[in-house]
């Protein structure tokens, strides 16, 4: 049988390698049959959270919720933090969802933007007066730019008083991000976990409770099921409102586990190394360029490559070597590829993909 692909595309991407024995463990438990009501369930609920308290280092006092993905979290957060006034440091598209995300609601959504393919230094830190909420993108998916490590705790620090939106859905966890320099921490699960689409994980302060609690009092529209009273009524209980993707939230405990019986700061070095890995190579292959030229800015997680005569063929070539990569965001479809460097791709595959590249390189130019 032929060896199935390797998917280096940016998410959905490669499932986690446990993956497939947690779901089959799960069948033959049939979890899938549980009540999001039963002791079971509030059992799966807690140990989830706990797993995830510790690979993701959360304060005990910050809350965590299920949601059903991030740009779903995106509008919880801006209902339960914002009345009139957020601000977003747009670096590519998924910023930019955040902040129209904000409009739609009616707020004045303020924000800096910087060209495709560059980022945010601590110069750029600059908050509008009465700003409630700040919102960044840890690692923009659409352009492969993140934002320096120090970026977040410079934010707080220099505006102690403003909230703090951050979305780490191609980060998370292969980067670290340090909660408390944060006050809504969100990511969907199809990326860096490596589970299938269809659940997310938001992140929530006490300064961040208290504001919604604050809104919500005032009448403010915070939102029915989702406002984050009703979600932190149910995390108490070990539930979420709705009925929720039962099966996923044990699948990410489990893998959450996985994760921190190999340690997270191995992850994480192993993400370093696979990453310069590739950039060393496309820093010295004439027929690849890489869209982000300052290395500052550079993504660990999201490689974005400008392909010499295009990048159609070269997608082609590699499907038909067994690895999936990303074409490139919109306008870059037919000139840029995205790759992947998750922690489900292990060193061994993301070798094989050098090596194809590679060839493609001397084959096609
Ligand atoms: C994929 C992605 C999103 C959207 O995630 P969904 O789960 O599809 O809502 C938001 N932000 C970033 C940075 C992403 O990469």
């Amino acid at each position: 049988m032929k060896r199935s692909n390797v998917y280096f595309t940016v998410g959905p991407s490669q499932v986690f390698p446990s993956y497939k024995k947690h779901l089959l463990n799960a069948v033959e438990a049939n979890i899938p049959s549980l009540s999001h009501r039963s002791d079971a369930f509030h059992t799966i609920f807690n140990d989830t959270v706990s797993s995830l308290r510790e690979i993701l280092t959360i304060p005990k006092d910050y809350h965590v919720f299920f949601l059903s993905s991030a740009t779903e979290a995106m509008e919880r957060i801006v209902q339960n933090c914002v009345s009139k006034k957020s601000y977003h440091y747009i670096d590519g598209a998924f910023s930019r969802l955040f902040q129209i995300t904000a409009q739609a609601y009616g707020k004045q959504a303020a924000f800096m933007e910087v060209r495709p393919g560059l980022g945010f230094t601590n110069d750029y830190i600059r908050v509008p007066r009465g700003t409630e909420l700040a919102c960044v993108t840890q690692n923009e998916t659409s352009t492969g730019v993140s934002l320096p490590p120090s970026f977040l705790g410079e934010l707080k620090r220099r505006y102690p008083k403003t909230l703090v939106a951050v979305d780490v859905v191609s980060s998370v966890p292969g980067v670290k991000t340090n909660i408390t320099d944060a006050d809504c921490v969100f990511f969907s699960v199809q990326k860096g976990f490596g589970l299938p689409a269809g659940l997310a994980v938001l992140i929530v302060s006490p300064r961040a409770m208290e504001k919604a609690q604050y809104l919500e009092k005032k009448h403010e529209i915070v939102g029915g099921f989702h406002r984050f009273s009703n979600l932190s009524a149910y995390a108490q209980k070990g539930e979420v409102p709705e009925t929720p993707n039962v099966l996923s939230i044990y699948l990410l405990g489990k893998i959450a586990e996985d994760m921190k019986r190999t340690g997270m700061q191995i992850i994480r070095e192993q993400t370093k190394e696979k990453a310069q890995l590739l950039y060393s190579y496309f820093d010295t292959n004439k027929n690849y360029t890489l869209f982000v030229k300052d290395g500052m800015f550079r993504s660990n997680t999201t490689l974005v490559v400008e392909v010499a005569g295009g990048s159609e063929k070269l997608v082609k070539y590699l499907a038909g070597k067994g690895f999936i990569v990303g074409r490139g965001y919109k306008e870059h479809k037919n000139t840029h590829i995205r790759i992947a460097n998750f922690p489900s791709h292990t060193l061994e595959d993301v070798k094989s993909l050098k090596t194809e590249l590679d060839k493609a390189s001397q084959y096609f130019y």
